[in-house]
Order: structure tokens, then C-alpha cells, then sequence
């Protein structure tokens, strides 16, 4: 479908539960969004979403969370809509730590790519940002990702408190293994509010002065936002995701799911269409019709660089980012 500013929407996030395994200190410090289990939307109810969205013209899934891996069949969930016609491409985020048990189902399953979140491969950092001793084990995960021959991506979030040297080994990643390293900026949403992040534009003027002959590249790696550069002699890209310092609204192409089933036209605002009821009560043609007014009213720009204009309360493990 096309929406009110004219771009093409064929992409939906899709949030699977808002629990998770991790505590990262800007999204989800004290693990209490959770909500029960009858308010999350089933796979079945999933399922039908993707079906309806598909006809409408969404092609690509991203499955998120929290952690997507958390919630038990989760590679099943993939399968399923994997079989759906007109969909694509099915992807996921996540933070990784029970990756290498459900890469053989997820390979299985037909998923098409692989983001992890990974913001240092500092034991300790790690430890502190995440809560969790699990640096090793992602890392771990990423090397067996990308072995495993799907799509991988690491995503980086940097904080203007942290150490600002974080990149140079986060960056190495790229250069021994055929990921994509991608920074992406702190967006002031939930807890993220409590900190700035990070300038992509400062941290490359960074990179650059460490990697000289860093360029643009021109190939298209992913259906996002991310502009990628790429340095001689390594084998992936380095993505920037510049929320806050390049506003890429009017090539923005997608919508979200909330796990309560909720559906968001932008991150910025707390607008939704509920479809967890049409899901238990309504008919198809009141599903569709929602689905359409949520591509219909999506805002052409989000507002993040005017804090008091922002209305999304949630935090981000329950928008999934
Ligand atoms: N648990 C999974 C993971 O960590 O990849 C999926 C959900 S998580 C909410 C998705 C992404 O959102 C992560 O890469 C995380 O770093 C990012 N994120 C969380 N809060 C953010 C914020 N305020 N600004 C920018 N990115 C954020
Ligand atoms: Fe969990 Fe992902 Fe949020 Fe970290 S960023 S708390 S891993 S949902």
C-alpha cells in the first residue's frame, strides 16, 4: 500500500512477546512491562495478521520483542509465515544469548536474516549494560550466524556515558567475519529518554580518522533506514541508523505490531489500531480496514528532535524496536 506521503509500506515488525532475558539499562532496566500471556496475540492470531497484511502489500517480516526468543516456538512462528503468500522475507532481531540453541530450527524454518544486538565485546561492559554475563556467548552466537550462511547483522547501540572507544573492537567484527556492523542511535524513547546517545556523524568523523579510506557504499544491504560505508580489506559493511542526526522519514517503509497486537504507524507517536480484538471478534474485512487506516494515517516524519512533541509512552522492549 501506499501511504498519505506516497512511500510504499511493505514492511511489518512484528514484537512476540515483551519479556525478556536481558536488562539493558536503556531499554529495559527492571524487566517490568511484562504483561499475561491471554494479552499477547497467539501465532495463529500472528498468522492471520500476516496473511491480511500480505494482501495489503506488506512483503517483508521482521519478528522482534523483547526477546523473540524467549517465547517458546518461536522458529515454528517463522515457518508459518515463511509459507504465506506475497511475504517475502522473514528476518529477526535478537540479543543473541539463546541463539546458538535455535539456529538449526531457525535455518530450518527459512529465516532470511539475522540482527544481534551487541553494543560491546566488553566482558564486564557488557555485564553492566545488560545485566547478564553473556558477552562470550554472543559473540559466540554472531561467528555461528554468519557460518551458518543467513544474513547476519550486528546492531549497536552507543551512549554518550559509555566508553567512546567502544566501536574500534565492535567494528573488528566486520572486518574477520561477512557481517554487517550497524550503529544505530538512542532513540528517546522509554528509558532511552534517560540518556543521549551517540552522533553518527561524530562517530564516523571518529572512524575516519582510524580508517581513512572508509566509503560510502552504494549497495543496498537491508529494507531499512541504515546508510553503509565500507572499509578496504573488510568483509562486511558499517551501517549507520541516524535517527537523531539523519532524518530518513520520507523513505521510511513500514509499520509496527505490538504484542498486544497493536498496530503503529511511527515509533515517535503513542498512536495505535488495536487488532486484538477484530483478531477474537471481528471479521476479516474489519481487520483489513484497520490495517489500512493505520498505513493511511502513518505521520510523515517522526519528532524525536522536539522531546515535548513525542507521545509514545511504551518502553521499547514492548514496541520491539
Ligand atoms: N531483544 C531483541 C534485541 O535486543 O535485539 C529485540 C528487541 S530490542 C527492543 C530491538 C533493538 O532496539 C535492539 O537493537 C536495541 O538495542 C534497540 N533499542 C532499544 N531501546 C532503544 C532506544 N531507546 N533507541 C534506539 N534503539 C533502541
Ligand atoms: Fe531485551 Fe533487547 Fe531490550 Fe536488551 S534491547 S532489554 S535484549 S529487548
Amino acid at each position: 500500500m501506499i501511504d498519505a506521503a506516497g512511500r510504499v509500506i511493505d514492511y511489518m515488525r512484528i514484537s512476540i512477546t515483551d519479556r525478556c532475558n536481558l536488562r539493558c539499562r536503556y531499554c529495559m532496566p527492571d524487566g517490568i512491562t511484562q504483561v499475561s500471556m491471554a494479552e499477547i496475540l497467539t501465532y495463529e492470531e500472528i498468522r492471520k495478521v500476516c496473511i491480511l497484511a500480505a494482501e495489503l502489500g506488506i512483503q517483508k517480516i521482521k519478528i522482534t520483542g523483547g526477546e523473540p526468543l524467549v517465547r517458546k516456538g518461536c522458529a515454528d512462528l517463522i515457518g508459518m509465515i515463511k509459507n504465506i503468500s506475497g511475504i517475502t522475507q522473514v528476518t529477526m532481531t535478537t540479543n543473541g544469548v539463546l541463539l546458538q540453541d535455535n539456529l538449526e530450527a531457525l535455518k530450518k524454518a527459512g529465516l532470511d536474516g539475522i540482527n544481534i544486538s551487541l553494543d560491546t565485546l566488553d566482558r564486564e561492559k557488557y555485564q553492566e549494560l545488560t545485566g547478564t554475563d553473556a558477552c562470550e556467548t554472543v559473540r559466540q552466537a554472531v561467528a555461528a550466524a554468519a557460518e551458518s550462511g543467513i544474513r547476519t547483522k550486528v546492531n549497536t547501540v552507543l551512549q554518550s556515558d559509555g566508553d567512546k572507544t567502544e566501536w574500534k573492537a565492535l567494528i573488528t567484527l566486520a572486518e574477520s567475519l561477512p557481517v554487517d556492523v550497524r550503529f544505530i542511535e538512542l532513540m528517546p524513547i522509554g528509558y532511552g529518554k534517560e540518556n543521549t546517545g551517540v552522533s553518527n556523524l561524530e562517530l564516523l568523523d571518529e572512524i575516519r580518522k582510524v580508517y581513512p579510506d572508509i566509503r560510502k557504499d552504494s549497495k543496498i544491504h537491508g529494507n531499512g533506514p541504515a546508510v553503509y560505508y565500507q572499509i578496504p580489506g573488510f568483509t562486511g559493511g558499517i551501517g549507520f541508523i541516524s535517527a537523531m542526526h539523519g532524518k530518513f522519514c520520507k523513505n521510511c517503509n513500514r509499520i509496527r505490531l505490538t504484542s498486544t497486537g497493536d498496530l503503529k504507524p511511527c515509533l515517535c507517536y503513542g498512536d495505535t489500531y488495536p487488532l486484538k480484538d477484530l483478531l477474537r471478534n471481528g471479521t476479516e474485512e474489519e481487520i483489513r480496514k484497520q490495517i489500512k487506516r493505520a498505513i493511511e494515517q502513518k505521520p510523515a516524519a517522526h519528532c524525536f528532535e522536539e522531546p515535548g512533541a513525542i507521545t509514545e509512552a511504551h518502553q521499547m522492549a514492548q514496541i520491539g524496536g
